[in-house]
């Protein structure tokens, strides 16, 4: 039942996935709306689609790592998308891995299970849907060492684990639909807090005389360490191999982190709970997009608090 494989939106994280998916020895074929995108694949003699329906005709499973809610809806809602022939659909299970609202993976997770499921017409079975998005960036999707973090039905879970265990070293199961994605924007939540935190910690300690280095070792042994201080340190020369390395170049995109602390406000405004430091570090982010820093790696919020000029 996980034979063939549709993967949806091959950019920087799913192009990874999806290698490691034929890596594993899965029967991928693939769409992206960017041609380029789809290229590299069409190269590698794999089976490029020209729509999310096409894809669906063709899968057992499918997998969307699209940038935003939108992108989902648009894949899954849209007239070429996933449920068009929602009379009868040919996948048993969809996946999505984005990092969306709470909100729209239980609204389609619904629209799913309002469809048929082609093989099973005479039972009435549906079809499932999974949100099961991901912590590692880049590198932990290329080497196949990604967190999921997984909400819907717990025997659709336990049946795809072998597909989320060739793309990651970890899979969560979170409880019903739309927990998969509360889990990660609150995971994304706490960590652009912790990285604005340790910022600005390094900000005012650095001009009040004691350099970036010297703070941050002393974090890594005291109460301040986390992984903002002591594997993704935000202030350049103090570690290598890290984005602020190398003038926040790769890594995860300060737009990106704009976007989940949006969801993070609108879910909190939602369940009617108080979110001050949601709401500041959403202004920070946005302003740093504005200035020009949004394909820049996140912590580059250092930044911040020397007016977007180098240190
Ligand atoms: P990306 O922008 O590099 O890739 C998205 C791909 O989706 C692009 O190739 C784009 O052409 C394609 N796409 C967009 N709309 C489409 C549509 N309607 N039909 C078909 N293809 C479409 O984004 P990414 O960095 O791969 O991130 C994907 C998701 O993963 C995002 O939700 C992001 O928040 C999340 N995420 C990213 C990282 C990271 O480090 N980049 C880490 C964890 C989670």
């Amino acid at each position: 039942r996980l034979k063939n494989v549709g993967f949806i939106g091959l950019g920087n994280m799913g192009s990874r996935m999806a290698t490691n998916l034929l890596k594993s020895g899965f029967r991928v074929s693939v769409h992206d709306m960017n041609g380029v995108a789809a290229k590299q694949f069409v190269d590698r003699g794999v089976l490029v689609k020209e729509t999310p329906m096409e894809i669906a005709e063709a899968s057992d499973v499918v997998i969307t790592m699209l940038p935003s809610s939108t992108h989902v809806m648009d894949v899954y809602m849209g007239p070429n998308g996933l449920l068009h022939s929602s009379s009868a659909l040919q996948p048993w299970l969809f996946i999505d891995s984005s990092t969306i609202d709470p909100l729209t993976s239980r609204k389609i997770s619904l629209s799913v299970s309002g469809c048929a499921l082609k093989e099973k017409l005479d039972c009435q079975e549906k079809p499932f849907m999974l949100d099961a998005p991901v912590s590692g960036g880049i590198l932990a999707a290329e080497a196949g060492s990604l967190t999921f973090m997984v909400g819907g039905s717990e025997e659709a879970y336990l049946a795809a684990e072998s597909l989320f265990l060739s793309m990651g070293r970890d899979s969560i199961y979170c409880g019903g639909a739309g927990n998969g994605s509360v889990a990660k924007i609150c995971n994304n939540l706490a960590m652009a807090i912790s990285m604005i935190g340790v910022s600005e910690a390094l900000a005012v300690g650095q001009s009040l005389g004691v350099t970036a280095s010297t703070l941050s070792r002393i974090f890594n042994c005291s109460t301040a360490r986390c992984w903002s201080s002591d594997t993704y340190n935000p202030v350049p020369g103090v570690m290598d191999g890290v984005p602020s390395s190398r003038d926040y170049q790769g890594g995860f995109a300060s737009k990106l982190m704009a976007k989940d602390l949006d969801i993070a406000a609108a879910s909190a405004n939602e369940a009617a709970i108080k979110h001050p430091l949601t709401c500041q570090a959403q202004d920070i982010f946005h302003k740093l997009c504005n200035e020009g820093n949004e394909a820049k790696d996140f912590s580059c919020v250092f930044r911040h608090y020397y007016g977007g000029k180098d240190e």
